[in-house]
């Protein structure tokens, strides 16, 4: 299938999925959050389900976790638009609690299916629940993040990549901080060249440091590029 083939694919299925009863979370939702971005993406984020605001407005990582993922994503050079993104669950569990794992079994064929024709290059899961799913492996998330390590998925095989998940790493500075060097690493899995760091403008040799503002020199290198505040 080519590339509009498949997008055209993934739009059938998208609304085939929207009336989904599968489990009882179609009771509790208010609607089915497929996920989103390009069908011929070279990169597929997988997080573990859809929050209040995702169940909202129906697009998969909108609230402040989606923000910090975006933010990754451009420091490595990449869009929204350019990845594709989903999730464990495709209905946001009452509360945001855990997934279950009648919930999972129930919903993996639509993220496998997803997988089948998106058919990316890799695989990035975001925590527990999805690194756990799409390596069947029972390893946690601290143990195997920025490990990358092949495997065959729906018909293919994709290079699984699994990361901290941005919800988390909001909260959890260590947590952030390996999160953003294990997406950095991202290009070079996808053989693509490194993303160039924003020029710094020139300033002539005498001028004065500023008296007030962020320090620079304290501050990570990696949070200067992503531009976190
Ligand atoms: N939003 C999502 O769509 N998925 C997550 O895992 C977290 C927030």
């Amino acid at each position: 299938m080519d590339a509009p083939a498949r997008a055209a694919a993934l739009a059938a299925f998208a609304l085939e999925t929207s009336g989904c009863t599968r489990c009882p979370l179609s009771e509790t939702r208010s609607r089915v959050v497929f996920g989103a971005g390009s069908a011929d993406a070279e990169l597929m984020i997988v997080g573990e389900a859809p929050g209040f605001q995702e169940d909202q407005g129906g697009e998969p990582f909108a609230g402040q976790a989606g923000e910090l993922l975006e933010a990754l994503l451009v420091g490595i050079g990449l869009g929204r638009d350019e990845v594709y993104l989903a999730n464990v669950l495709k209905c946001r569990p009452p509360q945001n609690r855990d997934p279950l794992e009648a919930e999972i079994a129930s919903c993996e064929p639509h993220l496998f299916r997803q997988i089948e024709l998106v058919r990316p290059r890799l695989v990035a899961t975001l925590g527990n629940f999805a690194t756990k799913l799409l390596s069947g492996r029972p390893t946690g998330i601290t143990k195997v993040h920025g490990q990358a390590h092949e495997v065959a998925l729906a018909s293919t095989t994709v290079l699984l990549y699994p990361l901290y998940h941005p919800a988390a790493a909001l909260y959890t500075p260590s947590m952030l901080r390996a999160l953003e060097e294990d997406f950095a690493r991202i290009p070079a899995l996808l053989g693509r060249p490194e993303p160039t760091p924003p020029a710094l403008a020139p300033r002539p040799a005498a001028a004065p440091l500023p008296a007030v503002g962020p320090d620079r020199a304290s501050v990570p290198q990696d949070t200067v590029q992503l531009g976190l505040f």
